[in-house]
């Protein structure tokens, strides 16, 4: 009788045991993310920021410059602005994106025309090929599409090196369009693949990555394909990089 409740009561220890260390990881690892998403969006804040700040008083203060001179900061202050002005645009984006799954404005979308629009406004560091089918078509809001190519886009661009081949291809099946973007990149290891659509998740911890970013593209990315009712896997690349697959169903699917 006595060994039996003493039996009861360890596996009740144990349990509760397994339960609060179980609890304890998880704040760690939340509180992880949470260091790496403020340092890097305070980062990625205050650098176009500084940096603009700093040309417009140059240009406030110095009277002998050139026009080209002018030129070239007044160029930066805009680059600056534009980047700042992305990072924000996401950051209120994943704000919303709860908002956004009653508020879509799904039309048909020919996916090949949306990828070379985005080709074309690409500042050919890359080698960007595009055969998509010209006769995909799927059901969308079309703004929330972009986002999502665009993404995974400055993902390859970043995560690969400059003048290495990016290529957006499809597949079809008889209920399902496939959108794939494949990279020669730095690839993704195996055991990230299941956590970097998770929200503010970067590779390796901010203080030793050096790439700019908040961890918010790919989880972006990964709601947009869910409000749209599609899945989206990564995969490696051969001999190097990564592929990412969205399936989307087709208009009629
Ligand atoms: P970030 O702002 O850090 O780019 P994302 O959410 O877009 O955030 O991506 C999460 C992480 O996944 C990145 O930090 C990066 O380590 C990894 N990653 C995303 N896309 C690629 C890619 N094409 N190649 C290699 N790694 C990638």
């Amino acid at each position: 009788m006595v060994m039996g409740e003493a039996f009861v009561f360890m596996i009740i220890i144990i349990v509760g045991a397994y339960y609060v260390i179980r609890s304890y990881f998880k704040e760690m690892e939340l509180a992880k993310k949470e260091k790496n998403f403020s340092l890097s969006v305070t980062h990625e804040l205050k650098t176009p920021i500084a940096s603009s700040k700093l040309f417009a008083e140059t240009l406030l203060q110095r009277n002998d410059l050139s026009v080209e001179q002018q030129r070239t900061s007044l160029e930066k202050i805009v680059q600056e602005q534009n980047r700042l002005n992305d990072l924000v645009e996401k950051i209120l984006l994943v704000a919303s994106i709860e908002e956004i799954k009653s508020g879509l404005n799904k039309k048909p979308i020919v996916l090949f025309n949306l990828v070379n629009q985005l080709i074309k406004e690409h500042d050919n560091s890359h080698e960007v090929i595009n055969t998509v089918d010209e006769k995909l078509i799927i059901q969308g809001d079309d703004f929330y599409i972009i986002s999502l190519i665009q993404n995974l886009f400055d993902n390859a661009k970043k995560y690969s090196p400059k003048g290495s081949q990016i290529k957006f291809f499809s597949s079809q099946s008889s209920n399902a369009v496939t959108l794939s973007v494949s990279d020669q990149g730095v690839g993704i290891p195996i055991e990230e693949k299941s956590k970097i659509f998770e929200r503010f998740y970067r590779v390796e911890d901010e203080d030793i990555r050096t790439s700019k970013g908040t961890g918010l593209g790919l989880f972006l990315v990964n709601e947009i394909v869910k409000i749209h009712g599609g899945k989206i896997k990564c995969r490696e690349n051969n001999p190097k990089g990564t592929i990412f697959d969205i399936q989307f169903k087709t208009a009629n699917g």
